[in-house]
């Protein structure tokens, strides 16, 4: 046998760290294992008691009696052990899914954007389901098994050594042909998971486009792009099932030749005299009994190895580290009610791709209503995502509050802000979990208000569910200008030192937008505004605009100022006819 590899140690320790909460439950169904490994061995041995009895003519009902319970503890035993099993199997999948999911709600944002959603998405339900199948014919089989083989060896060596000799002989064949191809299993398992994930991450990349495929008549080419994937995960999967045939041969293979070894080499003793009937029978029994285990053993290896295969997937995502692993907290954002944004000659770069800011430096003063307007792709709602921290500068620095973002606890410093994205998304839940989210205390008419200041009263009368009603894939399905209405109403609520907004480009009509317009003008000093306004009518009256152009700072001033100065600015506002 070859070595266990670096993958296989890294792997069973992984596994070791999973189960280890568990393992009171695997002990509990371990201990069954050995009384039931020892029922069933003791039925040879009666049954072998029961037949010389018979043929000394003193048959005797204890034996018979004490067979029966054997069979009757055995089976009860097995039942019990199995049901103990799958549930910790189900136990173990759900201590995994909830670790994959605390990281994966957790990770760097821009490890998220490294990453195919679908195939993070196939970790936690393809990947986890496979560690049930570890367990529940898995480890404690291969214990419970190897029990038993050793039991049924040495009763086999009381019964007769020569026919012990050849078993021997035969399993050892066997088992090690079989060896040699579970050990295949794990990277064949592997990429048979990871083709799982590239499937998943296709389908979720065509069903969230679906109407744009629809619209574009690409149905075709969508599905086949898809099976493309799905044919990869098919020859994956053929592959890890060839080894898997390939095991059953080999194990027939040798318990056939045990078998008809066994009874014929078995025969000519008994005839000669020099084995009884009962000791041939008891040790064709015991064959069973050894075979039965070992076969176990070897489908448990194979789990085992499959398991392992999905699980160095899993373990991929626990190892990344969470976004605020490295974090050096050296500062606190004042208490003051709103703060201040200042961004320092800050240039910027996404991982892939060129550089997105250059040089930008403007300051949002505290408590007025900032404007960030200029062309699609100028870095609007990337100077958002840096003051969210969901990225590093690569220099310069993003100062809120006075202090550098770097220095602070990324938790307070998003705790004082509010950030309503331009394609808001309605998180799960009610009408009144989504907005108490903003504000866990608020009461219900501090929710209803919100909602009438974003002209969206009507959302909570649509339902006689009121508040209660569920929003979003299960309930009430929102619009985009609804979804961002919500989303506004959500920050308005939590009183932010801070507004983040960026303006739909296209979600509001004119009474709406009015609306939304007026809700943010009615915030107050209590709150710095950054909006990024892609109509410029819903910022003419903002306090301060700047205009940036390829990640710099053209112009910075009122509209009036902008419009006399600037080019750009005027150009952009000519354009909507706003001049
Ligand atoms: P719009 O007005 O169209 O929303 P914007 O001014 O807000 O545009 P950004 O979204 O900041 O522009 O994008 C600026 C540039 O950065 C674009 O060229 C975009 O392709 C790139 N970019 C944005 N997000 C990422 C990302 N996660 N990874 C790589 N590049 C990105």
């Amino acid at each position: 046998m070859t070595e266990p590899s670096h993958a296989d140690r890294a792997g069973m320790r992984s596994l070791g760290h999973l189960l280890r909460p568990h393992r009171k439950s695997l002990a509990a169904a371990g201990l069954l294992a050995l009384l039931n490994a020892a029922a069933a061995l003791a039925q040879p041995l009666l049954v072998r008691r029961v037949i010389h009895d018979i043929q000394t003519g003193r048959p005797r009902a204890a034996a018979v009696t004490v067979l029966v319970f054997a069979l009757v503890v055995a089976a009860v035993l097995s039942g019990l052990q199995s049901y103990l099993l799958q549930r910790t199997g189900e136990a173990v999948v759900l201590s995994t899914r909830v670790q994959l999911v605390r990281r994966l709600l957790r990770l760097p944002v821009t490890e998220l954007d490294r990453r195919r959603t679908g195939d993070l998405i196939s970790r936690v339900g393809a990947d986890t389901t496979l560690l049930r199948t570890v367990v529940t014919s898995g480890l404690v089989d291969v214990v419970s098994g190897l029990l038993i083989a050793v039991g049924a060896l040495v009763a086999m060596a009381t019964v007769d050594l020569l026919l012990l000799g050849i078993t021997v002989v035969a399993v050892t064949v066997g088992f090690t042909g079989a060896i040699v191809v579970v050990r295949r299993v794990r990277p064949a398992s592997l990429a048979a998971q990871t083709s799982v994930g590239t499937m998943t991450s296709g389908i979720e990349r065509a069903l969230s486009g679906v109407r744009t495929i629809r619209a574009a008549g690409a149905e075709e080419r969508e599905e086949a792009a898809v099976t493309v994937f799905a044919r990869d995960a098919f020859t994956a999967g053929l592959q890890l099932a060839r080894l898997r045939a390939l095991l059953g041969p080999l194990a027939a293979v040798a318990v056939q030749g045990a078998f008809l070894a066994v009874l014929g080499v078995g025969g000519a003793r008994v005839a000669s005299g020099t084995i009884s009937v009962g000791d041939l029978v008891a040790f064709v029994l015991l064959l069973f009994l050894l075979v039965q285990p070992l076969a176990q053993g070897i489908q448990a290896l194979t789990a085992v190895q499959t398991g392992l295969g999905a699980l160095s997937r899993i373990q991929e995502v626990l190892d990344l580290p969470a976004e605020s692993a490295s974090d050096v907290v050296i500062a606190d954002l004042p208490v003051s009610a709103s703060v201040e944004v200042r961004f320092q000659d800050v240039d910027f770069a996404y991982a892939k791709g060129g550089s997105v800011l250059r040089g930008t430096t403007f300051v949002a003063p505290t408590g007025r209503r900032t404007a960030l307007v200029g062309p699609s792709g100028a870095g609007k709602s990337t100077v958002f995502a840096l003051i969210e921290r969901f990225y590093e500068v690569s220099s310069g620095a993003v100062l809120v509050g006075d202090q550098d973002v770097r220095n602070l606890d990324r938790a307070q410093l998003r705790n004082r802000m509010a950030y309503v994205e331009q394609d808001a998304p309605v998180l799960a839940g009610t009408l009144r979990e989504n907005l108490l989210l903003g504000r866990p205390g608020a009461v219900d008419s501090e929710l209803l208000a919100a909602l009438e200041q974003v002209n969206l009263l009507e959302l909570a009368v649509r339902s006689v569910e009121g508040l209660d009603a569920q929003v979003g894939d299960d309930g009430i399905l929102l619009s985009g200008g609804e979804r961002q209405r919500l989303a506004i109403a959500r920050a308005l609520l939590s009183r932010p030192a801070l507004l983040l907004l960026d303006e739909p480009t296209s979600s509001l009509d004119a009474r709406n937008e009015h609306a939304l317009s007026r809700a943010v003008a009615a915030i107050g000093p209590g709150t710095t505004v950054l909006v990024i306004a892609h109509r410029l009518s819903t910022v003419v009256d903002a306090d301060q605009i700047v205009v940036l152009d390829r990640g710099t700072v053209v112009a910075t001033g009122t509209h009036d100022e902008l419009v006399a100065s600037s080019p750009l600015y005027r150009d952009l506002a000519a354009r909507q006819l706003l001049v």
